[in-house]
């Protein structure tokens, strides 16, 4: 379908958030989009890169701090009355009947009587769950309440779907076979919904349904690049036509996650990713069995099963160690890794508590802990690390260092007394200089 007039924009658009503690976040930065009549507009990038906050100021849920949103070239004020949201978590009250469910947004709208029941009737079955109507949610599956996420948001008969990650919590199956009837509703003329915006995690899913592809970047959030899709619908999942869209994508999303590859020892001080020891070395593993020992990001999370930002995480994590590089859209093993990977578990724990104590944040904690004679209180450890990195849940990263730390039998943790030592492995003062 062409595009049609303009419908929604955001023009320059800054959005903060103070946080509990006084911080301000950025939360997106100076983000111009156009969204226009019959389209289907992909938002994607990776996590906290303001996605859903964008598609809350389209849906006029918060105001900008900075810029403005229209809807048809007006400034939009309040809730944007032709579009309706759906959501990842069903959003559904489960003390309310399916066909109650439906009804919420209509009644919040003023539409009652013989009306509302025409509305959720017809929404019901638009997303064929008819003869459910009066069941409660505890009795339907994932995917069926998700259709009932749908029928509320269709039952006010918006021409804009706002929808946040809508398929993100059903099997694959389910959310193909949901994905599929989103796009027969959109271009049935008669459903009244004609424009799509969706958030979303899954290149896969973006390429099915997106006519364009808005890659977002973070820190803080702007749109990074557009990527035009000119597949014709419905679309043929598993085509060469389509892999081709998807394999394109992935090179952009790589370049967003992987900007450059860091350093062999990073000297600024660096959180370490939110990664376990055994999925780097799972990695490592993976990444031994490969040829030449290296794959791109994607395909390794697909091998190993996990999604493209936790595979980036441990792909982060393993090159501040040192045991991959990332030289373009690639992760390559080093020397190093495979030298680790050929160690017996004693002499790869010495390898990696040689390595940590070269790493700037580990170096970090180590000196403050030699300079409190080897202990002290996590609340002071996750103070100083809330000054240090405060868009990062501390106790998340505390856990990290932990982990670390006792895997390389560098640090010991007392959970009851609330306490971080030092293990005797440490003789005097870290390689790195604190700060
Ligand atoms: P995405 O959808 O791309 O994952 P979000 O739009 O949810 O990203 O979040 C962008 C950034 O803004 C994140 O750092 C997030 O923690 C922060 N953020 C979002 N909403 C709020 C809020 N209500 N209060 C404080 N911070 C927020």
């Amino acid at each position: 379908m062409t595009p049609g007039p303009l419908l929604l924009e955001a023009r320059h658009v800054t959005q903060r958030f103070r946080l509990p503690n006084g911080q301000v976040i950025e939360a997106l930065r100076d983000v111009s989009l156009s969204v226009c009549e019959q389209e289907v507009v992909a938002l994607v990038g990776p996590s906290g890169c303001g996605k859903s906050t964008l598609l809350r100021l389209f849906a006029g849920l918060a105001r900008p701090a900075d810029g403005s949103v229209l809807y048809r070239g007006r400034p939009l004020k309040g809730v944007l009355g032709a579009g309706a949201m759906v959501f990842q978590s069903f959003a559904l009250l489960p003390w309310f009947t399916v066909a109650e469910n439906v009804a919420m947004g209509l009644e919040a709208r003023g539409v009652n009587g013989a009306a509302r029941r025409d509305a959720v009737a017809r929404a019901i079955n638009l997303v064929g769950l008819d003869g459910f109507e009066q069941a409660y949610p505890k009795e339907l599956s994932g995917g069926m309440k998700q259709r009932v996420g749908f029928a509320r948001a269709l039952a006010v008969a918006p021409e804009i779907l706002l929808m946040d990650e809508p398929f993100g919590a059903l099997d694959p199956l389910t959310a193909e076979n949901l994905r599929s009837q989103v796009v027969d509703l959109w271009r049935d003329a008669s459903t009244g919904v004609n424009t799509l915006v969706v958030v979303t995690h899954s290149v896969e899913e973006a390429v099915f349904l997106a006519g364009r592809i808005v890659v977002f970047g973070s820190h803080p959030g702007h749109v990074r690049e557009e990527l035009v899709n000119p597949l014709p619908y419905p679309r043929q999942e598993r085509s060469p036509e389509f892999d081709g869209m998807v394999d394109r994508l992935h090179a952009i999303l790589t370049a967003t996650l992987l900007p450059e590859p860091a350093p062999a020892a990073p000297q600024r001080l660096i959180p370490f990713p939110r990664v376990h020891v055994s999925e780097a070395t799972g990695l490592l593993d993976h990444l031994l069995s490969r040829p030449d020992g290296k794959g791109h990001v994607f395909e390794l999370a697909e091998d190993l099963g996990v999604d493209y930002d936790r595979m980036s995480a441990v792909v982060r994590g393993a090159e501040q160690l040192g045991w991959v590089t990332t030289p373009g859209e690639v992760v390559q093993l080093t020397l190093v890794g495979r030298e680790v990977m050929a160690m017996d578990d004693s002499a790869r724990k010495d390898a990696t508590r040689a390595r940590l104590k070269k790493h700037p944040l580990f170096g970090r904690v180590i000196a403050m802990l030699v300079e409190s004679e080897g202990s002290m209180e996590d609340e002071e450890v996750l103070a100083d690390l809330t000054i240090y990195f405060p868009f990062i849940p501390a106790d998340s990263l505390f856990q990290t260092i932990v982990e670390w730390g006792r895997y390389a039998e560098l640090l010991d943790h007392d959970a009851t007394a609330g306490r971080l030592m030092l293990t005797g492995a440490v003789e005097g003062a870290p390689d790195v200089p604190a700060g």
